[in-house]
């Protein structure tokens, strides 16, 4: 076999069920599911459940790692013993099964914070180390979408162990990550691909990134945002009401507070999604706030995407997923905000 070749394999469609049950067999797999019409990542019991024909998913894969609301501990608040996480370990690893190849990378940025840096966050890297992500390429992108913008592709195999791209009457599948190649090897159901599937691959992918139309130019944008009190500042958060939900939905974001609460005798501390949006976000006790107006805080959202992440990770923290353009309830657009950036004089 060729060397190009040597990861790639062909499921055929009719096999698609017994290989999907397989893994059932062995793994807990969270995927798009037809009952909510692939909104979100739910628990897959069959493989008739699974819904693969969605453009993607309404909340990404973020909630599954770093739920909106986590208890991280409970105590006894009279003795202040503090007992064991309140969650069963499955004993069946999982598989996220069927995220787009955006929200796989999303995941990659998350274990840049919280999983390959110091402190290490233990809560999400035993989840993290538990899963397996198979992706599936996008054949059809969104006109909110702009990965191609941000160095995302439609076939990004960043965050991914496995890839899936659906060709004509099979899928072409192929292993990124020594976990992947563990995963498929002693999967009966897979072939070896050919160079005709790989070709095939290829011309869909290009047709699917034709599809991308967006033109915003990010990488140009780092030097305009490096000088922090730019008249642009005053103009680019005029819609915005401050609702958070952009942040809420963006794949990438992962800002959280904590809060020990005390309820019928039992105590736990949980962690919440916050968001820069949100005015009490910096607030200090002193009454005083850093970011008292939309404008200081949408300055925060941008510069901790395109500029912050960058300086501390070498990596734009958007992924062009355009769910913040699809969910804001104002239409503010991101690609204008950049774009607005990179004209303002
Ligand atoms: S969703 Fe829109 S209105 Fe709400 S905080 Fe984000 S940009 Fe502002
Ligand atoms: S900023 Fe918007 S487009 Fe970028 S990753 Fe977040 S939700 Fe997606």
């Amino acid at each position: 076999m060729k060397k190009e070749l040597e990861n790639y394999s062909i499921l055929n469609k009719e096999d698609f069920n017994k290989f999907f049950n397989t893994l059932l067999g062995k793994y807990n797999i969270f995927g798009p599911s037809k009952s909510d019409k692939g909104d979100k990542l739910n628990k897959i019991n069959s493989a008739d459940d699974l819904m693969l024909d969605y453009k993607n998913f309404k909340m990404s894969a973020k909630e599954f790692f770093f739920p909106q609301c986590e208890t991280l501990l409970a105590f006894d608040p009279s003795t202040g013993i503090v007992k064991n996480r309140s969650e069963d370990v499955d004993a069946k690893n999982d598989i996220i099964f069927g995220i787009r190849p955006c929200d796989a990378l999303a995941l990659s940025f998350f274990d840049r914070v919280f999983k390959d840096g110091a402190p290490q966050d233990p809560y999400y890297t035993e989840k993290r180390h538990r899963s397996t992500i198979i992706s599936l390429a996008c054949l059809e992108p969104e006109p909110t979408c702009f990965c191609n913008a941000v160095g995302c592709d439609v076939d990004s195999e960043t965050g991914a162990d496995i890839i899936l791209t659906q060709l004509n009457s099979r899928y072409l599948i192929k292993s990124v990550t020594e976990k992947g190649i563990e995963i498929l090897k002693h999967l009966k159901t897979l072939i070896p691909a050919t160079e005709d599937d790989i070709k095939e691959k290829d011309e869909l992918m290009a047709k699917a990134k034709s599809g991308l139309k967006s033109n915003v130019e990010v990488k140009a944008l780092k030097k305009k945002l490096d000088d922090f009190d730019a008249s642009f500042w005053q103009t680019v958060h005029q819609k915005c009401l401050g609702c958070g939900v952009c942040t809420y939905f963006c794949p990438t974001c992962h800002c959280f507070d904590m809060t020990d609460e005390v309820c019928n005798n039992t105590g736990r501390r949980i962690r919440t999604w916050d968001s820069c949006m949100f005015p009490l976000f910096t607030l200090h006790a002193s009454g005083h706030n850093p970011r008292p107006s939309y404008k200081e805080r949408m300055r925060q959202r941008i510069l901790h995407k395109f500029n912050y992440a960058q300086e501390n990770y070498n990596e734009i923290f958007c992924v062009g997923c355009g769910r913040c353009i699809i969910n804001c309830p104002v239409n503010l657009d991101i690609r204008k905000v950049i774009q607005e950036i990179l004209e303002a004089k």
